[in-house]
């Protein structure tokens, strides 16, 4: 992977109506390389021309009808095309993942860039097969319900899935007949730069997918309020994404919103002890707990709770930190100083909070200076202790006692967010009545509370998200 990674050719401008193009302003953004704190490229930052010239660009597209006008089995046929490039450039794209945001590239090439590939073969497969409705009518006359594409969609994602998240949201809008505008997370332009450069081989017309890369403060903005965009899917922040579905109702554009957690994992007395913490240490800890789906508090019953610590500490010697290309790496670097200060700053809260340091707390020295933090956890915390209840975004968990079952729900529930959750237990009564009262829009049983699959519809309930799934 080193040679390979040494041979690549970093990307590093916007695409638009099919061209690579630089901004005009001459500005760019460094991307850094969170397993050495090297840079990797500067990347072209662009501003309000970029965005809107790609807006605009996908707006002509979309009326000409050139995509959208096309039958479903023929834009099945370029998304199938696309889906085997992806798998084609596997290696390729996987690297770029592992070097942007410091992922080992092995859960990038297994796992990321197939899902990837998935699903946009699933959306392909989907549309000769999902068919018109037909209403039954009081006037007695003929009533369908037909789907037509939106129009032009912005995209806005994050930077902790940096190919599958940009998938997850292309895929649905570019088989329905849309026009896309995307601005991936600074932190990761590399992805979306090479699904870009692929898309432009698969068969689409020119100008149908746009990238244009840049601060959200400014690509973020503009493309938001864009009146040439009927649509944003966001995922990202809380508090971004409030801002944005303010914006996008102003304008009675179309939102839809995936946003963070603070995901429960609850151990109740008669869970399986091994099954529990290799479940936990995986929610917590793996992809360096940068998922939104990361479980970053352990909510557990009496009977189990000093066993279940004991066998956390234990379990979390053997967890290897390292570089993302390194083969044995479990997990790698957090992906900026900036994250990097954030999680340093939640391990001195947990600890002026009283919480005891069970596990981790500090930095890892490897033989290059990235930004590698220890797989953290406390216990004796309390549920109104901040660790308990922000979202830290980190490999960095707690521990609750509480009494019984009845406890635990209520905690689990007692939170602003609600997009995962999960129970180890092996009483289907507990496991059935948590599936139904847990406040969380996914529910896993005996598993971690992230990795899910790429058909099954994906969102949270409260806080975590707004719109459609
Ligand atoms: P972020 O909100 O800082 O940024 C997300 C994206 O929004 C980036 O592309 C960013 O440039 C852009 N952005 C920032 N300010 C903007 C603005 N004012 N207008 C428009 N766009 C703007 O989030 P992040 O740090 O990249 O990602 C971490 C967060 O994402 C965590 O809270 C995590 O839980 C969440 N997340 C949620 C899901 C989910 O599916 N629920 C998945 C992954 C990550």
């Amino acid at each position: 992977w080193q040679n390979k990674a040494a041979a690549l050719q970093f990307p590093d401008q916007a695409v638009i109506d099919g061209k690579r193009r630089s901004a005009q302003s001459g500005q760019t953004f460094a991307a850094i390389n969170p397993a050495t704190g090297q840079c990797l490229a500067n990347v072209t930052a662009c501003g309000d021309e970029e965005v809107n010239a790609a807006v605009s660009n996908a707006r002509q597209v979309f009326e000409a009808g050139t995509w959208s006008g096309r039958s479903p089995g023929e834009r099945k046929q370029v998304l199938l095309r696309l889906a085997d490039l992806i798998m084609v450039n596997c290696e390729e794209l996987a690297l770029l993942d592992s070097l942007n945001m410091g992922k080992p590239v092995m859960d990038a090439y297994n796992i990321d860039v197939p899902g990837a590939a998935g699903v946009f073969r699933w959306y392909a497969e989907s549309l000769d097969k999902l068919y018109d409705q037909i209403a039954p009518s009081a006037q007695n006359v003929l009533a369908t319900i037909t789907r037509e594409a939106l129009g032009v969609v912005g995209l806005i994602t994050p930077w902790n899935f940096p190919i599958a998240i940009p998938a997850w949201k292309i895929a649905p809008a570019l088989a329905y007949g849309n026009c896309v505008v995307i601005k991936p997370a600074e932190l990761v332009p590399g992805c979306a730069w090479a699904l870009a450069e692929i898309i432009s081989r698969a068969g689409f017309p020119a100008g149908v997918f746009n990238l244009v890369m840049g601060s959200g403060r400014v690509v973020g903005e503009v493309l938001v309020n864009s009146p040439k965009v009927d649509g944003i899917s966001f995922t990202g922040s809380v508090g971004v994404g409030r801002q944005i579905a303010v914006s996008c109702v102003s304008r009675q554009a179309k939102v839809q919103l995936e946003m963070g957690g603070k995901n429960p994992q609850i151990i109740l007395d008669d869970a399986d002890l091994k099954q529990a913490v290799e479940l936990s240490v995986q929610s917590a800890f793996y992809s360096t707990g940068q998922r939104c789906t990361a479980s970053s508090r352990f909510i557990v019953t009496a009977g189990i709770h000093d066993k279940f610590v004991e066998a956390m500490a234990e379990r979390m010697k053997s967890i290897k930190v390292g570089h993302a290309l390194h083969s044995g790496t479990d997990i790698g670097p957090v992906v900026s100083q900036a994250q990097l200060d954030q999680d340093l700053k939640y391990i001195d809260i947990g600890q002026s909070e009283g919480a005891r340091l069970v596990s981790g707390g500090g930095l890892v020295t490897c033989d290059t200076e990235g930004y590698y933090l220890a797989p953290t956890l406390f216990a004796d915390s309390e549920a109104a202790m901040r660790i308990s209840r922000e979202e830290i975004f980190g490999p960095v968990a707690n521990v609750v006692r509480v009494a019984d079952y009845e406890a635990a729900l209520a905690m689990a529930n007692d939170t602003e967010f609600g997009l995962s959750a999960g129970i180890a237990t092996t009483s289907l009564k507990y496991a059935n009545h948590f599936k139904r009262h847990s406040q969380a829009g996914m529910v896993m049983v005996n598993l971690p509370t992230a990795g899910v699959d790429y058909h099954v519809p994906f969102g949270g309930r409260k806080g975590s998200s707004y719109g459609s799934r």
